[in-house]
């Protein structure tokens, strides 16, 4: 009975995910004054150790035009906007390139939901130790931020380590980058994420950062560390290969080249900074624009596109037949 009342209520939870904030919602501080690091920065670190406000809900939720293995799992998949446009484009990809389908399993998942599964796994297992090796404790799960989507293949439904010996699991390890997402979770980093191999949860980051963990093979956390000596717009307007450079340098211990020009820059000042300090990292022929836009046509990282100055083609009027 405990167990049917716990399932309504997880049920009513999904269908309502915002229900939770209007109480208890707390003013956050203006845009300008947070920090890409902050909870709703790109680049908010949760785990066991990095815990999230139990009032936090991202907004607005929106839901992602993607598949699911049932349609009553539609519900389940709300994502932050940027989170979303960039699943639909790596869903939409994974198609086009290679014939695959990807599932969308679990994206938003609230305080109250989480400690919910939490709890069942608790109940399941015995013991709460043994319940956190399966389950995140609630706040320190980042399904909570809206950028995290479980994923799953029409080949294997399971949330398990299979996923990722699938033709599926292996490309969307291989390309989520270029979409601007993670592979959050991997075997070598059981130490440092606290979670062992995951290869079905894909954290959105935006494609420069993505990117720049996916060259350094290193997780959010290690990233984050280093990430904090970097000023706040370089962090948000750099390309992959210089937060590639800049994270890399600082892991082996030399001292970027650019970092204090990066440093001591005037608001003015920035973009000839980001375009100086990208110089020495760039391979040769790759041009900072290059760099910049790498991923494209995919969501840009930070400004629009160029702008192509062909004609618009008149296509010749369609005569008859139909
Ligand atoms: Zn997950």
């Amino acid at each position: 009975m405990k167990k049917l009342l716990m399932l309504l209520l997880a049920a009513w939870m999904f269908a309502h995910p915002g229900a939770f904030a209007l109480e208890t919602a707390q003013p956050s501080p203006p845009p300008a004054e947070r920090s890409i690091l902050d909870p709703d920065g790109l680049l908010a670190l949760v785990n066991r150790k990095n815990r999230i406000s139990k009032t936090y809900v991202p907004d607005p939720l929106v839901l992602p035009r993607v598949a699911t293995r049932k349609a009553s799992l539609q519900e389940n998949i709300y994502l932050r906007p940027e989170a979303a446009r960039a699943l639909e484009a790596m869903f939409e990809a994974a198609f086009l390139e290679k014939s695959y389908t990807l599932y969308a399993a679990s994206g938003y998942r609230s305080f109250g939901i989480q400690q919910i599964l939490f709890n069942a796994k608790v109940e399941e297992v015995g013991s709460r130790e043994k319940a956190q090796l399966r389950v995140a404790p609630a706040g320190s799960s980042e399904h909570q931020l809206g950028l995290v989507m479980d994923i799953q293949a029409p080949s294997h439904t399971g949330l398990s380590l299979a996923f990722g010996q699938t033709d599926e699991g292996k490309w969307a390890g291989e390309n989520a980058h270029r979409f601007g997402f993670i592979l959050r979770y991997k075997a070598p980093w059981r130490e440092l994420t606290g979670v062992s191999d995951e290869p079905w949860h894909f954290r959105y980051v935006g494609i420069a950062h993505a990117s720049a963990m996916q060259a350094l093979d290193i997780p959010l956390e290690t990233y984050v560390e280093y990430a904090k000596q970097i000023p706040e717009y370089v962090l948000r307007g750099a390309s992959h290969v210089l937060l590639t450079g800049l994270v890399g340098d600082l892991m082996a211990g030399r001292p970027p080249q650019h970092l204090r020009l990066l440093t001591e820059a005037s608001k003015e000042e920035h973009e000839a900074a980001l375009r100086a300090a990208t110089a020495p990292y760039l391979e040769a022929g790759q041009t900072y624009e290059q760099a910049l836009w790498y991923a494209y046509p995919t969501p840009r990282p930070t400004a629009p596109p160029w702008t192509d100055q062909d004609e618009e083609v008149q296509l010749p009027a369609q005569s008859g037949g139909g």
